[in-house]
């Protein structure tokens, strides 16, 4: 099993360090590698050892010594398929290696990987780090596809069913979600498997992360994955905040499909906080039935609202029917954009008072940012992780109650929301007023999110430092990328 790990996904308990030190062979690299295997072990951290046949009785003598003094320390032998790279028997010893064959050697070294992957795989405590000479090229991607949270707190090992909720491990709240709802970016994928990786490579080897997010929102979040990933994470959000005027607001993204002046005039009209606008974004879908369904809840729901049906002209004649029925019969009340919306352009209006969202991330904190609560509605990606924040952690909205991921799945299964329930969603965040609680959260946290992008603000200052860090890179020499 993987002792630790596991252990941790259970309570959110210590992960203990593991440390997977991979020496190149030569006696004065795996000496100093041993070493410092051993110093680790004597402050508790388990140190493993990776050496071939012909060295282990350079190292041995020394680990078992420490072994029998408690120390956790081990010894991985693995042989080297010298015969594959033509080097004769005995030739992972470096003394042995013919002079015109090093790059037959580096070749066979690099043979390490998928046996050394399949034994740390198979033998826990689960890998925390990979120490490799720097000759070990190779080592890179092992560390990497070893390097996923999920898997280094093993949270769905042993869960077969992949709706079967799973609590999130090393998070304080209580927060669970299903494979099928939160695999991982691209994981889960037929044909991604490696794209995947090489997204978490980059991912774990980046300077730091930029985001689109406030620290005063979410604060051991953005501690706790800075800490995760031992990386810096500038918060420098929300970062529509940039845009003051209504005309660079509505230049965002495509050409939209309604004249700005035309859409704030119909908001105009209307009551404070009286609008829902209704937005699955920019690249989810929804099927005909679900076209149908949603309409008609909202017109039931006996609120105003402003609709993007994306893809309007390409869910078959019925539809185009109802979406002008429905048009006619909601007249003054719904009004429907056909394509692109100036999105913030809407939520910034004061006549807007909810948002029917597919929890993508920048939708969610752009409802944030104007103050408005959300019904939640996701589709796929990290929209399930999204929702759950906004409902679960801020608890600015409610959740429309889907369970799966309804695109980008060969099992296809037809999921659609019934007009009751989107009725009746819509009621819920509409209905309770200026005192509902979660619309009071909301607007206190949309003012933080104001003074957070001010001078002295938390994303202000972190806009200076991402610049200072580097201004001083490039001043020293080294380039952005180093
Ligand atoms: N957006 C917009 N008009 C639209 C749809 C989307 O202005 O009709 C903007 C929206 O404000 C957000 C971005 O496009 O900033 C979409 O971001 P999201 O995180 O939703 O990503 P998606 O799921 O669309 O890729």
């Amino acid at each position: 099993g993987r002792g630790t790990a596991s252990d941790a996904a259970g309570g959110g308990g210590d992960v203990k360090a593991h440390f997977v030190f991979i020496p190149i062979m030569f006696q004065g690299h795996l000496i100093p590698a041993v070493d410092t295997a051993l110093l680790l072990a004597t402050h508790g951290a388990l140190a493993t050892v990776v050496v071939t046949p012909s060295n282990t009785g350079r190292v041995r003598p020394a680990v078992d010594f420490a072994r029998k003094s408690g120390l956790p320390v081990r010894l991985v032998e693995l042989p080297l398929e010298l015969a594959a790279e033509g080097l004769p028997d005995g030739a992972d010893d470096v003394d042995r290696v013919p002079p015109d064959m090093w790059a037959n050697y580096f070749r066979a070294l690099a043979r390490l990987r998928a046996p050394l992957e399949r034994h740390l795989r198979a033998h826990g405590p689960f890998p925390t780090c990979v120490v490799a000479d720097f000759c070990h090229p190779w080592a890179r991607e092992l560390a990497a596809s070893l390097g996923h949270n999920v898997e280094r707190f093993d949270a769905y090992g042993g869960v077969a069913d992949d709706n079967e909720l799973v609590v999130v491990p090393g998070l304080e709240r209580k927060v669970e979600v299903s494979r099928a709802q939160a695999p991982g970016f691209f994981r889960g994928s037929p044909g991604f498997e490696k794209f995947a990786d090489e997204v978490e490579q980059v991912l774990a080897e980046a300077d730091g992360i930029v985001t689109n997010s406030f620290v005063e929102m979410e604060p051991e979040y953005v501690a706790g994955y800075a800490e995760a990933r031992r990386m810096k994470v500038w918060t420098v959000g929300p970062v529509s905040l940039f845009h003051q005027r209504a005309t660079t607001l509505a230049s965002r993204g495509n050409t939209a499909a309604i004249d700005a002046d035309e859409c704030l005039r119909w908001l105009d009209g209307k009551e404070p906080s009286s609008v829902v606008y209704v937005s699955f974004g920019s690249i989810a879908h929804a099927e005909p039935k679900q076209v149908v369904e949603l309409g008609l809840g909202l017109e039931a729901s006996g609120h105003p609202f402003i609709w993007v049906v994306k893809n309007a002209d390409q869910h078959g004649e019925d539809v185009t029917e109802f979406l002008r029925e429905l048009e006619a019969r909601v007249a003054g009340r719904g009004l429907l954009i056909r394509g692109w919306a100036p999105q913030v352009l809407i939520l910034s209006h004061a006549a807007v008072g909810g948002f029917v969202t597919h929890s993508g991330w920048n939708p969610t904190v752009e409802a944030i940012t104007t103050g408005l609560p959300v019904v939640t509605w996701p589709h796929f990606a990290d929209q399930f992780l999204n929702a759950k924040f906004a409902v679960e952690v801020l608890g600015v909205g409610v959740d429309v109650g889907v369970m799966e991921p309804v695109m980008y799945r060969l099992d296809q299964k037809e999921i659609v929301v019934g007009r009751e329930v989107v009725e009746e969603a819509v009621r819920s965040i509409m209905d309770g007023g200026d005192e509902w609680e979660e619309r009071r959260r909301v607007r206190a946290l949309a003012a933080k999110a104001r003074v957070a992008v001010e001078e002295g603000g938390s994303s202000h200052g972190n806009l200076l430092d991402l610049i200072k860090n580097f201004e001083f890179k490039v001043a020293a020499g080294c380039g952005a990328i180093a």
